[in-house]
């Protein structure tokens, strides 16, 4: 059996090397590093790509859900709502800054939160709410975007799994996921759909306003050079990176492709396996699976884990532990807080490999090995 990974990004590299080591050697010939003109560059790209007015880089998908929080002006202990069943970043800057995050469970089939439960949390303390697009599809979001208009609080998309997934409105009109909120985010960790060579993220905005404040906090608040109008961060995207960025969006889509078509192959494989829920596509989302995210069904998640670690075959828990049972969260979340849909999916969830280099053979190889444990 092939070696199999969970992502391979030295086999994506080697494919697009010529043209990546020409542009990083291009940054390094300019010592351009810092804003340098690839950042500019990428961010034009990526506003092309997304459809959205502005892209502001930055240099993490975490800072970059901080910053957005930051622009919104919210005072210590307003509310924001997040789900529980995230990774840790989207709801530790909610913390970090003072305010308070109001956890909530997300639907049991797409793993997201929904308009309905989000509604069941608001309080006239809410003042944001942070959808994530888990996994590689976007919420629902303009039940959402709707509600939080209609109240007037401002919606921070975390799009750090889901950048290229387009969603669909009831009119029939098409938008990228994280340019439909007020403000969106993402991550270029290297692992992620779209991944840089290092650390990298940005946040997207159609509103003016806001693009300026986040260019200003992500920049020491600075208006012009030496004048600080408020408290901001240091959190630039280097050049260099940008550069890899810039080269690596062209083939996003196509990344895209790859990995629906590994997905179309495991879904075909699990079809018969009764204990394997195969991920539920969200219906006016696609789906660009940053993880392939299984359930399984018999309480023997565990088991299959260990089973496939000694064939070979590496596997991912997103998530073991709701975010509101981490010890980090104790002062912030109520005690009692029961999210039971998110509980469940930590016993539940494995998420099998899954990249834009894997092979069919590779594909058959986890499924059957996935089929022999529950034959
Ligand atoms: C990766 C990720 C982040 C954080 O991105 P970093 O670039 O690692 O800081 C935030 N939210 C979600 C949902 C993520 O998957």
């Amino acid at each position: 059996m092939k070696n199999i990974q969970m992502v391979d990004l030295v086999g994506q590299y080697e494919k697009i090397k010529d043209e990546i080591d020409a542009a990083v050697l291009e940054v390094i010939g300019s010592a351009a590093f810092i804003n340098g003109p690839a950042v500019k560059q990428f961010q034009a790209d990526l506003e092309d790509y997304l459809g959205v007015k502005h892209v502001i880089a930055c240099a993490n998908g975490t800072d970059a859900l901080q910053i957005a929080l930051m622009a919104l002006g919210l005072e210590p202990g307003d509310k924001v709502i997040v789900p529980s069943f995230t990774y840790v970043a989207t709801a530790e800057v909610i913390a970090l800054l003072r305010l308070k995050p109001v956890m909530v469970d997300v639907d049991p089939d797409t793993f997201n939160v929904t308009a309905e439960i989000v509604e069941a949390a608001l309080t006239k303390d809410t003042k944001a709410i942070v959808p994530v697009h888990l996994f590689g599809q976007s919420c629902d979001i303009e039940p959402i975007v709707e509600l939080a208009r209609d109240k007037g609080i401002p919606v921070v998309e975390d799009n750090a799994q889901a950048i290229g997934a387009v969603y669909t409105f009831q009119d029939g009109s098409r938008k990228r996921a994280g340019t439909i909120g007020e403000i969106g985010t993402t991550s270029f960790y290297p692992a992620k759909n779209l991944g840089c060579y290092g650390d990298g993220g940005a946040m997207f905005t159609n509103d003016d306003e806001l693009a300026g404040k986040l260019r200003m906090i992500a920049n020491h608040g600075q208006s012009r050079t030496y004048y600080h109008d408020v408290i901001g961060v240091n959190s630039r995207l280097d050049s260099i990176q940008a550069a890899v960025l810039d080269v690596k969006l062209k083939y996003l889509d196509e990344y895209a492709e790859a990995r629906k078509k590994v997905a179309g192959s495991y879904d075909e494989a699990f079809e018969g396996v009764e204990a394997v829920q195969a991920p539920v596509r969200q219906p006016n989302s696609t789906h660009v699976f940053h993880q392939y995210t299984i359930r399984v069904r018999d309480g023997r998640r565990d088991d299959l884990k260990d089973l496939l670690a000694e064939e070979g075959i590496p596997s991912s828990i997103f998530y073991p532990v709701p975010l509101n049972k981490q010890k980090a969260f104790k002062p912030f979340v109520d005690p009692d807080l029961e999210l039971p849909v998110t509980e469940q999916l930590c016993k539940e969830v494995l998420s099998l490999p899954i990249h834009t280099e894997m092979e069919e053979r590779s594909v058959k190889d986890v499924a059957q090995a996935v089929g022999r444990f529950f034959s």
